[in-house]
């Protein structure tokens, strides 16, 4: 058994108790409990979506400045529905 101090207020408690002794702080991150983990790592497929979804955005933004209104319209409404489609799929998987 090992000490570790308690993130919260820094009392000194085992690494085998799930919560801090002294002020009740639970141990550790939340991303140690196995859910949110599993959850991180698909949701990561999500973010990759909404970054290229973001990026479009981005790019129809540039078109309209440089006045290239169909290509921007284009962009614009690609990267919308990507952005939905993401939000959707992660919302359908994680609730
Ligand atoms: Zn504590």
């Amino acid at each position: 058994m090992a000490l570790v101090a308690c993130t919260d207020c820094g009392a000194q408690i085992s690494d085998k108790a799930p919560t801090c002794i002294k002020c009740g702080a639970p141990r550790g991150q939340a991303a140690d409990l196995p859910g949110v983990v599993t959850t991180q790592q698909t949701a990561k497929k999500y973010k990759g979506l909404q970054l290229v979804a973001v990026l479009l955005c981005a790019a129809g933004t540039v078109s309209c400045v440089a006045k290239e209104i169909p290509a921007s319209a284009l962009l614009w409404t690609l990267g919308f529905v990507l952005y939905v489609a993401a939000r959707f799929s992660a919302w359908w998987r994680h609730g």
